[in-house]
């Protein structure tokens, strides 16, 4: 059953990659990012819709890198990532119960793990890939360390992420009435009050930042191709 629409994130402009081209369009093992995080929702059985907010101006190319994948709807992006889900929020059907959001920056997530959040998503409001912090991690003020967090507690969140519509739509809305701006969607939940869970994240579902980054997604699609 194709219950879920999935947004997918490329409206960023990749500024720490150091290309010209919106880091979206910038392609991994010969395909772009935005196809491959596409793909792989659209591979996910329950996925029955793509909203693919774009950069302004670059809307007719993310149609034409989305459209060999199936259903889908490209809106122009805002100026935060915030913004640009309000953006294909708005355009997510009014009757969908489950959404996802996904940065298309994490170009190497499975369609497994569009699944495994979506199955999660059973009596919660939202669903959270999260891979354990494997570092010590230290409060720094300057250059000074304040602190040491107990890592037992601490987790990277990834996407995709699942959320129910009416839970996600409420607080986003209530976010941006309040002025405020998060990093992730989950975030904006945690804030208005509603139940976040995580489950385990990938740990090859990294987000591409940085030239370094990009290298590292090319050897690793290099290696699973060669098996
Ligand atoms: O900049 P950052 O890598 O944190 O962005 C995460 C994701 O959000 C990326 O996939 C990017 O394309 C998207 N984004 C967006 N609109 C913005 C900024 C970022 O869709 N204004």
């Amino acid at each position: 059953m194709r219950d879920a629409v999935a947004i997918v994130l490329a409206a960023g402009s990749g500024e720490r990659l150091g290309l010209e081209t919106p880091k979206a369009f910038v392609p991994i093992g010969g395909r772009p990012m935005l196809a491959r995080a596409v793909g792989s929702a659209l591979a996910c059985p329950r996925v029955g819709l793509v909203v693919v907010a774009a950069p302004a101006g670059a809307e007719d190319l993310a149609h034409a890198i989305v459209e060999p994948f199936g259903a889908h709807a490209v809106v122009t992006g805002g100026p935060t990532r915030h913004a640009s889900v309000r953006a294909a929020l708005a355009a997510v059907p009014d009757e969908t119960a489950s959404v996802l959001c996904h940065d298309a920056a994490r170009a190497l997530a499975t369609s497994d793990l569009f699944s495994a959040v979506l199955e999660a998503l059973a009596g919660w409001d939202g669903v959270v890939p999260a891979v354990p912090v494997s570092d010590t991690v230290k409060r720094v003020r300057g250059e000074m360390v304040v602190g040491t967090e107990s890592r037992e507690e601490l987790a990277l969140a990834q996407t995709p992420q699942a959320f129910s519509a009416s839970a996600l739509r409420d607080a986003h809305a209530r976010a941006m009435e309040a002025g405020l701006e998060f990093t992730d969607d989950a975030a904006a939940l945690e804030w208005a009050g509603y139940r976040v869970r995580t489950v385990p994240g990938e740990p090859a579902n990294f987000k591409i930042t940085t030239a370094e980054d990009l290298a590292r997604a090319e050897r690793s699609i290099e290696e699973a191709v060669r098996g």
